[in-house]
């Protein structure tokens, strides 16, 4: 059991986890490649205090080295949903599930929209997951749609598995779209159909109303109150995925801010349960 469990390794979820180790609590930052983060596409950032003319790539480093020294712990992985369980939360990361007193979300903005049929077949030939559910599908069709850094490695593992496996990327296709009847049986691609039994659709991240139902969102934004709280108690949120203005201090900023009332959650909930 973590104090607090960050989704998301940009510069939100770092800021979050280091101040939360300051204030004692442990921190696991579970997050996908730093290929995904917003700041990794930043060729230049020359407005975070402390670095001159920085690329983002190197921000992010520095920022991750830092983190890891301060002894936070680091899961590379996709964050597949959140599940309050009364005096905790559960996160599912990929097969895994990793469990924490309070969660702050730092996913970044998420700009992805499902693509059609993808909610509908979901469970029934849709996955977000190549470990957990790869072993259904040995010896079948299955198509990926690889949008995150480490796709090519999912899908790699799933010819291992004996999958026969159809890969999409931004090189090969744009537009999707998920077919079936009862279960998924075709995925669409730029107009063209090939048959499938499961689509893999791999992403950096879910949509923070997907992670976790009940979040309230204005516009694609969590709703926050000035400390960064959500409107799920022990649930915190921080960085681009909280709204504009979409920049490195801010998003380290509110990272801070939401480690700390995290931490006083903790401290109130806990002792007074004692
Ligand atoms: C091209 C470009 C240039 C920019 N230039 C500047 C600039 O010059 N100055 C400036 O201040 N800002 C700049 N920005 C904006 C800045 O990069 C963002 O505001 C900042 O990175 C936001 O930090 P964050 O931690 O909220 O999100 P991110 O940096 O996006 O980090 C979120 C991380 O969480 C991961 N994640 C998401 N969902 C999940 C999940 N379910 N499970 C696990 N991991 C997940 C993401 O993949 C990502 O790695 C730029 C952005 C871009 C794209």
């Amino acid at each position: 059991m973590t104090d607090i469990v960050i989704i998301g390794g940009g510069p939100a979820g770092i800021s979050a986890a280091l101040t939360a180790m300051h204030r004692g609590k442990s921190a696991l930052i579970v997050s996908s490649a730093p290929e995904d983060s917003a700041l990794w596409k930043a060729e230049h950032v020359d407005n975070y205090p402390g670095f001159h003319n920085a690329t983002g790539a190197e921000l992010l480093t520095a920022l991750t080295e830092h983190a890891r020294a301060s002894g936070a712990g680091i899961v590379r992985g996709h964050a597949l949903s959140v599940l309050p369980m009364g005096e905790s939360f559960g996160v599912s990361v990929g097969a895994d599930f990793v469990e924490g007193r309070a969660v702050i979300i730092a996913c970044g903005l998420s700009r992805a929209k499902p693509f059609p049929g993808e909610a509908e077949f979901l469970g029934r030939g849709v996955s977000y997951c190549a470990t957990c559910d790869g072993m259904l599908y040995r010896g079948r069709r299955v198509a990926v749609v690889g949008l995150a850094a480490d796709a090519p490695e999912e899908a790699e593992y799933l010819r291992q598995i004996g999958c026969e496996v159809e890969y999409f990327d931004a090189k090969r296709a744009r537009k999707y779209e998920i077919r079936g009847a009862e279960r998924v049986s075709a995925l669409l691609a730029d107009g063209v159909e090939y048959p499938a039994d499961c689509v893999f659709v791999l992403r950096p991240g879910v949509a923070p109303d997907a992670l976790l139902p009940g979040l309230e969102t204005d516009g694609g934004a969590i709703r926050t109150a000035d400390d960064m709280s959500t409107n799920i108690p022990g649930v915190f949120a921080a960085g681009d995925c909280a709204g504009a203005p979409y920049q490195v201090a801010k998003a380290a900023g509110e990272g801070n801010t939401a480690a700390l009332s995290a931490s006083k959650y903790i401290e109130n909930k806990f002792r007074k349960e004692d």
